[in-house]
């Protein structure tokens, strides 16, 4: 049985395996290698990284760990867990089995985009986050597709990057005060439901829209439904929170879930997507994981 296993090695994995592997607890990180922001050509916002390729962040991450004797990554895909005595076993696809004295879930999300032709733009033309991307399509005609009550205050936003359109599908329409604020923040607000995506992917040129008109837009900023990548979580009875786009794990400022001796971090832990807060929740998940066993 190692002292840690941990369930992802991307941002939030890694981070909490490098504090561990620094104090010479054995930790075992079992990875899918599908890092969630895998479509995007570059990463930004990542202090001291701004602009690499996703993953030439986490293959440069992975050199430095490689160093440290205590750490071991694992190619697999975890299905299951369950207790067992003082830990917890893990089991793979590949019906290969781990045990770990504490556990951390850093498996991130899978996202579902809410129209044909997203997929293939995604991270490209179709975009999560203007902090992200924004900078890199400035000045250009954006939009705005609304898929939750928090996309108003995405449009709110747009505008420091560039011309925006507020697309509400007909379904998340501003109120009085939103009206007022996206009014300001010269916001265009379209009712009639965007339908199709034109132009040739993974670029965008323009947005069909149900009554045929066609509007010419160079990026469009949506939201995902998120769900969890495996049913560990739900196996072990960690407790859940209901974010905008879906359910993420419920954990304390230490990033310990309900379960004890199970740790959360990154995306499955949070509904702010980010890599440097992935980064620094899986520290945290990491230092707390291992004061537990010190503690013990
Ligand atoms: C298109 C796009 C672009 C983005 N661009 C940026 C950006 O520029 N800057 C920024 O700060 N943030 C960006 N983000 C957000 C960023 O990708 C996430 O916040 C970050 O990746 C979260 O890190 P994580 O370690 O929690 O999860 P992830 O990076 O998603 O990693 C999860 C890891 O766990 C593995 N895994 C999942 N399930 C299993 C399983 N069952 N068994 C084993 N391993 C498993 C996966 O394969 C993966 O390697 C972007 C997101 C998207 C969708």
């Amino acid at each position: 049985m190692t002292d840690v296993l941990i369930l992802g090695g991307s941002f939030a994995g890694l981070s909490a395996a490098l504090q561990l592997a620094r104090a010479r607890r054995p930790v075992v990180v079992i990875d899918h290698g599908l890092p969630r922001n895998r479509f995007a050509d570059a990463s930004h916002g990542f202090l001291g990284h701004d602009g690499k390729a996703p993953r030439a962040i986490l293959e440069e991450a992975m050199a430095q760990m490689r160093a440290y004797p205590a750490f071991r990554r694992v190619e697999g895909e975890a299905m299951s867990a369950r207790a067992d005595g003082s830990g917890f076993v893990v089991s793979l696809t590949d019906s290969r089995e781990f045990a770990g004295a504490r556990l951390i879930l850093a498996t991130g999300v899978r996202d579902t985009l809410p129209l044909p032709g997203m997929d293939e733009r995604w991270g490209q033309s179709v975009l999560p986050c203007p902090y992200c991307h924004g900078y890199e399509v400035a000045d250009q005609p954006l939009g705005v597709l609304a898929v939750s009550p928090t996309s108003i205050h995405q449009a709110a936003m747009l505008p420091d990057w560039g011309p925006t359109t507020y697309f509400t599908q007909d379904e998340y329409l501003p109120d009085a005060d939103e009206s007022a604020l996206l009014k300001r923040r010269g916001v265009t607000i379209e009712h009639t439901p965007v339908v199709e995506l034109l132009g040739a992917a993974p670029g965008l040129e323009a947005v069909r829209l149900a009554d045929g008109r066609t509007l010419p837009l160079h990026a469009l900023f949506t939201g995902s439904r998120t769900t969890f990548t495996h049913p560990i979580a739900g196996q072990l009875g960690c407790a859940m929170e209901q974010g905008p786009s879906g359910p993420y794990l419920r954990v304390d400022a230490m990033k310990q879930t309900s379960v004890a001796g199970v740790f959360a971090a990154g995306d499955a832990a949070t509904a702010m997507y980010n890599a440097s807060m992935a980064a620094a929740a899986g520290v945290m998940a990491g230092v707390s994981a291992h004061r537990s066993l010190v503690m013990e």
